[in-house]
């Protein structure tokens, strides 16, 4: 599937999967990768500028949970333990909502999302998941949201590092 993406600067590019241009580099996530392993990319969407938000992308292109390979099961889980754990440890973050789904334009990517005191509006579990990261992204797209946010993405990447 071919999708045009309007990047930070301005330009449109055309890619065949969003998820294949962040992971090879072609495209820079804003506020940068935050975490690589051998088979995962981890970054933020910042157009859902909620702090702590993670997505973590498999670096092969797939869609099912049943075609990770066995290393790359073994990585992943492991990965996503070490995150909600730097999560939970530097940005205080309680909850974590893990969102994912098969049918994706984009490819394999989890969607780890902190549950904040301000979600609960939009009630619980996986029906307050879209209007919350709505919100965010069409009312808290504010100069000092963003600067946290951004502040989010380093102290995860600097504990992530060490
Ligand atoms: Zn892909």
């Amino acid at each position: 599937m071919v999708g045009h993406i309007t990047l930070a600067d301005g330009r449109t590019i055309e890619v065949d999967c969003l998820s294949c241009a962040l992971t090879s580099g072609l495209i820079t996530p804003t506020g940068g990768v935050i975490y690589e392993t051998d088979h995962f990319h981890v970054h933020q969407d910042v157009a859902y500028p909620i702090r702590g938000l993670v997505i973590v992308a498999s670096k092969r292109h797939f869609y099912g949970m049943d075609e990770l390979s066995v290393e790359e099961q073994m990585e992943y889980i492991s990965l996503i333990h070490k995150i909600r754990h730097e999560q939970r440890i530097l940005l205080g973050i309680d909850h974590v909502y893990y969102f994912y789904n098969e049918d994706t334009t984009h490819h394999f990517h989890l969607w780890m999302v902190p549950r904040y005191e301000w979600m609960k509006e939009f009630g619980n579990s996986v029906e307050s998941l879209r209007p919350a990261l709505l919100h965010a992204r069409n009312h808290m797209n504010d100069e000092e949201n963003m600067e946290s946010v951004l502040e989010g993405i380093t102290i995860l990447r600097d504990g992530l590092r060490n």
